[in-house]
């Protein structure tokens, strides 16, 4: 039988993008033909990726070209936008293909985009998911939808009496994304995540793929019966920038100044802290004040990633920090940086991360520990495993304007990285992690096993 030809559709988000190209560079291997579609700005996000005769792009417009709104509630209308938008794209690629004799065989997509699960079925097209946060957070979610709501909450900020899950250590208010709530002004994300496991069970034969491994979440793999979760991770790229196809992966930003790196060459093993928060959130001006006087009072070398646009949201112009000479002096502030990279060089000792789970199995592939310090979503329950599960972090406290002040930081960066019976067994459990982590995306790794048991389910069907 011919190679299969299969449909990938990925939410314009760098952290969709990621795993999602990861995933279309192991298809390619088992010698699948791939159509990638994206939006035009997620798709210059992957400018550098070169088209092959087994993978083609398909663009479309979400009416946005700029990237991915600003999180708030205006983000709903342009979500239904992208909907709406998206679903006309896939019924031309669908009929184009049809029309080729080239029918694809399964439509990949991320989470959350039911919609593509909808467009699907009417096609009598099979839809799997790929769901790019840990297994720990769909656990959360598909127990909040059954029957578990009240009980799964942060209402009470943390107050509550703490809720038990399989495999998981009870869970608080702060533990749980904050938009669970229904008087959250982002809820409407939690009905699209409640659509979405809906649209999968409702689907017989329903798996679901996990950016994760099993050696690292195996019980909450395992927390639900009517759905099967399959570890097909970590989908990473290499510190090459290379994915396992050998495509080139990341978009622009790749091209930028590389100082940073023979900058990270001049300083001691496991001295640097590495400080970044991702692609889409921003801090206030009186948080990165503290970020800078906790740093500066650590004394240690910082690579702080401050971007400056052309990477979802624009940090304001006017927010100069007061103390920017000294920063230079002793650290290095860059607009953005090649984050696997700098992750496996040797100098860095600590990565002070906003948790989203590409940054976080990232940190873990590489072995270095955490200062977890989660701004919203499901950060907030990866800071939790990265401190209270794995044990290869601290997480930060805020005051009671949930500030976390420059002293807070420095007390976590010194628990992380100044020795001792704690810092040093964190980094014992990082090296494990890693070792772990390597083994299972390797060659014949259980991210390729499990992957290749569904691909020949697929094409067998
Ligand atoms: N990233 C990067 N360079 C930077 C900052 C971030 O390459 O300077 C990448 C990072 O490696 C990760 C992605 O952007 O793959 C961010 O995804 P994550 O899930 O951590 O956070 P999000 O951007 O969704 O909040």
């Amino acid at each position: 039988m011919a190679n299969p030809n299969f449909l990938i559709v990925a939410f314009p988000s760098q952290s969709h993008i990621n795993p999602a190209l990861q995933l279309a560079g192991r298809l390619l291997r088992t010698g699948a033909s791939i159509t990638f579609t994206t939006t035009m700005s997620g798709h210059r996000r992957m400018s550098r990726i070169q088209a092959s005769d087994r993978l083609t792009f398909a663009t479309y417009s979400d009416g946005d070209e700029e990237g991915p709104r600003l999180v708030n509630s205006s983000m709903e209308s342009h979500m239904n936008e992208t909907a709406r938008r998206c679903s006309e794209a896939m019924r031309q690629l669908i009929e184009a293909s049809r029309d080729k004799g080239q029918n694809f065989k399964c439509i990949f997509y991320t989470a959350v985009a039911p919609w593509v699960a909808d467009v699907a079925r009417c096609y009598d097209i099979p839809s799997v998911v790929l769901w790019i946060q840990p297994a720990t957070l769909f656990e959360i979610y598909y127990y909040h939808s059954n029957g578990y709501g009240d009980n799964i909450t942060n209402e009470s900020n943390g107050s509550s009496s703490p809720t038990q899950l399989p495999g998981l250590p009870p869970l608080t208010g702060r533990d749980v994304p904050s938009f669970l709530s229904s008087s959250n002004p982002l809820h409407f994300l939690y009905t699209l995540i409640e659509k979405q496991i809906q649209v999968l069970k409702e689907d017989g034969r329903s798996r679901v793929l996990v950016n994760t491994f099993d050696a690292l979440e195996s019980e909450q793999l395992n927390a639900i019966d009517e759905l099967e979760l399959v570890a097909v991770g970590p989908l990473l790229p290499t510190s090459e920038g290379k994915d396992s196809s050998g495509t080139s992966l990341g978009g622009d930003h790749f091209q930028a100044s590389r100082d940073y790196i023979e900058w990270l060459d001049t300083k001691p093993v496991a001295s640097v802290i590495y400080v970044s928060f991702g692609s889409v959130s921003t801090l206030s001006k009186p948080q990165k004040e503290e970020m800078a006087r906790g740093l500066l009072s650590t004394g240690r070398p910082f690579l702080w990633v401050i971007r400056e646009g052309g990477h979802g949201l624009q940090e304001e112009s006017e927010d100069r920090l007061s103390c920017e000479e000294e920063l230079r002096k002793q650290g290095m502030i860059v607009p953005w940086c090649s984050q696997v990279e700098v992750l496996s060089h040797p100098s860095v000792g600590c990565f002070v991360t906003h948790c989203g789970w590409n940054s976080t199995l990232e940190s873990l592939m590489c072995g270095v520990p955490m200062v977890a310090f989660p701004l919203w979503a499901d950060q907030l329950t990866n800071a939790m495993l990265i401190q209270d599960v794995w044990r290869v972090g601290v997480r930060v406290n805020g005051n009671e304007q949930g500030v976390v002040e420059g002293g807070e930081l420095e007390r976590c960066l010194e628990l992380v990285m100044g020795g001792g019976e704690r810092s040093e067994g964190m980094r014992g459990n990082a090296k494990r992690l890693k070792d772990s982590a390597r083994k299972a995306a390797g060659e014949g790794g259980s991210a390729d096993k499990n992957l290749k048991a569904l691909l020949e389910e697929l094409v067998s069907s």
